[in-house]
């Protein structure tokens, strides 16, 4: 379980694998012993494929924050996917109408385990300068969010910043997360089996 004031501290370690004591008879140059937990959390922190669902301003900032210069692909996150099963992050960036909403949570109901969700941006988070009866006031009314960014727009910097918490979460949640009822119990919540 992460702590949640760790997200607020800044996010400088390494690519590590926090070597722990080896097993008697397994210890050696060129071997080292880790827990799976680790392992597994380095990878998906390392192979994360976003899908940007862009509906409004926002989006052009993902772009700039695609683009040669901030090169999300550093970060092994060049690859797009707009097909759901194909993505394990949902980055929402721009107003949702209440009208897309139903579709926005079907496409999150697509994508398979283990997701997270980046929201990016005011519109994204809170609805934004748009109190109106036709725009949906945040997405986690409909959906669970991981990360916000806020803004209006967010600068490629603030992005790749709820990038690397959404990175620090996945690299740090137990593999067995997923199972667990607390998390159960949250998608209940939002009426997702
Ligand atoms: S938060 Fe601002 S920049 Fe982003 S989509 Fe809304 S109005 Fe546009």
């Amino acid at each position: 379980m992460v702590n949640p004031s760790s997200l607020f501290q800044p996010l400088t370690e390494a690519n590590t694998l926090s070597p722990v004591e080896p097993p008697p008879g397994l210890e050696g140059q060129g071997f080292f012993a880790t827990t799976l937990d680790a392992a597994v959390g380095l990878a998906r922190k390392g192979s994360m494929w976003p899908l940007p669902y862009a509906t409004s301003c926002c989006g052009i900032e993902f772009m700039s924050t695609a683009a040669s210069h901030y090169d999300i692909g550093r970060f092994g996150m060049e690859r797009f996917s707009y097909s759901p099963r194909q993505a394990d992050l949902l980055m929402v960036m721009g107003t949702i109408s209440k009208k897309l909403g139903p579709i926005l949570k079907t496409v999150y109901e697509q994508m398979a385990e283990p997701r997270w969700v980046l929201s990016v941006g005011a519109c994204a988070s809170s609805g934004g300068i748009f109190d109106t009866y036709s725009v949906l006031q945040g997405i986690d009314r409909i959906i669970p969010v991981d990360v916000y960014v806020p803004g209006c727009p967010p600068r490629p910097e603030q992005i790749l910043d709820g990038i690397f918490r959404v990175h620090y979460l996945a690299k740090h949640e137990s593999y067995r997360r997923r199972d667990s009822a607390e998390y159960k119990a949250l998608l209940a919540h939002y009426g997702i089996e």
